[in-house]
């Protein structure tokens, strides 16, 4: 499994897991991908390949 994949996958169950918490907030850092949600909860990951 690549990188890239895994951490797809990662957000994806990251979103699953607090959709009804309420809101969920993404943003992209350069090579890094943060998710949080109204609860408090926060994941970041590796964005790979860094895009353009
Ligand atoms: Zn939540």
């Amino acid at each position: 499994m690549t990188t890239a994949l895994a951490a797809l996958l990662a957000l994806e169950a990251f979103i699953q897991e607090h959709l009804d918490c309420g809101e969920l907030d993404s943003d992209v850092e350069n090579a890094h991908v943060w998710m949080t949600c109204t609860c408090g909860a926060v994941i970041t990951q590796m964005r790979d390949p860094p895009g353009p």
